[in-house]
């Protein structure tokens, strides 16, 4: 029997136009940046992204950490959402690889840390005794499913611009944003000085993510990226399928955010459910269960029965993602299923 896949966008696999493009992949040694596929790919997300240059990397978790180590010294201060991958789910990186310090904040108006909860936790001034604030990582999409304002990035912008500070943005579901913002992925681009975003998530790519900022800080990117061992030989053949993600992937992308809408719908009128609808934005629906003997994870282990794959809940509840690999039918049997577990 299928699964149906609702654990994640990671879990998308390469379609047949990828994998057709996989195998005719024009290919190079791109360490000697000779590999035409990547050069390509490159040159259309630079251009896409109103940015100078971009560069592949091998995921999202790298293409950040290539981001702080350009951008910082070791000790440098790195202020960021307590809630991010940077914080949550890179292992540590940012204190193994570049030496930094991350000074995290709790976000308390929105998902998303604003300037005004920024600006008090800048190190202004020379002091003995204080590292150097030197980076602010924002995230957009956030991994709630919500997105952040165009406005509050800016205001993040201009307040990193007046205290000398660079702002990278990880976003790993940037065009997820751009959909439900209504602005092209360049507008959000604009509101920071870097840009990473994963090819492999709904856009349906096996791997990877690009990189993007100024020629100069690309350049430096493409250094760090050898130290971190990430230097590819004939990697076209992994571009090649990036390239469709950019272009079929994006094209489709709106169905992941309407079959989520959908199932937050369908859900609402489940006795039991506990759904905030206003933050279903993107390709996510969190729930909570509120029924008298019914647990969340009762529920993941029933659904898990019928073959319907979720995670374990975390905080916000329970997730189920939509991707190219769920229809709008399976959506409608997920919200059947837990329709079955709160009324058995
Ligand atoms: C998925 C994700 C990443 C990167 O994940 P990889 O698995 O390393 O590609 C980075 N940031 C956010 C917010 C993500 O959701």
């Amino acid at each position: 029997m299928r699964k149906l896949e609702f654990r994640s966008d990671t879990m998308t696999r390469p379609t047949t136009a990828m994998r057709q493009a996989m195998f005719e992949a024009e290919v190079g040694d791109d360490v000697c940046e000779e590999d035409p596929t990547v050069n390509k790919l490159q040159e259309m997300v630079a251009a896409r992204l109103g940015k100078e240059a971009a560069l592949f990397v091998p995921s999202g978790h790298f293409g950040n950490q290539c981001a702080i180590g350009v951008h910082t010294h070791p000790g440098d201060e790195v202020i960021v959402s307590e809630m991010t991958h940077v914080v949550e789910h890179e292992a540590g990186a940012s204190g193994v690889l570049s030496g930094v310090q991350l000074r995290t904040i709790e976000p308390r108006h929105a998902s998303y840390i604003t300037a005004d909860e920024i600006m008090p936790r800048l190190r202004i001034g020379e002091d003995v005794h204080f590292p150097r604030s030197r980076l602010i990582i924002l995230e957009n999409a956030l991994s709630d499913g919500t997105v952040m304002p165009i406005a509050a990035m800016a205001e993040v912008k201009e307040l990193a611009s007046q205290h000398g500070l660079a702002v990278h943005l990880d976003g790993a579901r940037l065009f997820n944003a751009a959909l439900a913002l209504d602005v092209e992925p360049r507008s959000i681009a604009a509101q920071s000085d870097s840009v990473s975003f994963c090819l492999s998530k709904g856009l349906g790519a096996p791997v990877g993510s690009v990189l993007c900022g100024t020629a100069n800080f690309i350049d430096r990117a493409r250094k760090r990226r050898k130290v971190m061992g990430g230097g590819m030989r004939q990697v076209g053949v992994l571009a090649a399928p990036g390239i469709i993600a950019l272009t079929d992937g994006v094209r489709r992308l709106h169905e992941d955010h309407e079959n989520a809408r959908l199932l937050a719908k369908l859900l609402t009128r489940v006795p039991g459910v506990v759904l905030d609808l206003r933050k279903v934005q993107t390709n996510m629906v969190y729930i909570h269960v509120e029924t008298q003997g019914k647990s969340e994870d009762g529920l993941v282990e029933f659904l898990a029965g019928r073959g319907i794959l979720t995670y374990p809940p975390i905080m916000w509840g329970i997730r189920f993602v939509t991707s190219h690999e769920v229809t709008a039918d399976d959506v409608r049997t997920l919200a059947a299923a837990i329709a079955d577990y709160l009324e058995s």
